[in-house]
């Protein structure tokens, strides 16, 4: 019985105390929009560990949005070079952020569960094939 690594998890978006749960319904990128589960579909977790806990994926989701904003306009510099149009930067960084929403929206609460909340913890005996529910 393989047990789930961390990384794993992050990737996949599954529920940070089994592993195993989706985290979100819907794709990535997908016509059905993701949308947050209320609770794990295996071992019952309940995401939102207390009222107003995904608020603190925004402050998550704004580093991310700085580091990508930093990065695309680095990157349009360097396939560009000379070209100083604040135009060329301002498109490039707003196209990046619009289509990274989806992944910035998703990575943000994924990273708050499994990686800033020290209170939720793995539990190895939930990652099991079985199901299990209502712990
Ligand atoms: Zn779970």
């Amino acid at each position: 019985m393989a047990k789930t690594s961390k990384f794993e998890a992050i990737v996949k978006a599954k529920c940070p105390r089994c592993r195993r749960g989706n985290i979100f319904s819907g794709s990535l990128y997908g016509l059905n929009l993701q949308t947050t589960n209320e609770n794990c579909s295996h071992c019952g977790m309940r995401f939102e560990v207390e009222p107003g806990y995904f608020y603190g994926a925004m402050y998550v989701s704004y580093a991310f949005v700085v580091g990508e904003m930093l990065n695309v306009g680095l990157l349009t510099y360097l396939i560009t070079g000379n070209d100083k149009s604040p135009w060329l930067y301002i498109t490039a960084i707003l196209l990046s952020i619009l289509v990274l929403t989806p992944v910035n929206y998703r990575y943000s609460k994924v990273f708050l569960l499994h990686l800033l909340t020290p209170k939720i913890k793995y539990n190895p005996e939930y990652d099991t094939d079985d199901k299990i529910r209502n712990i």
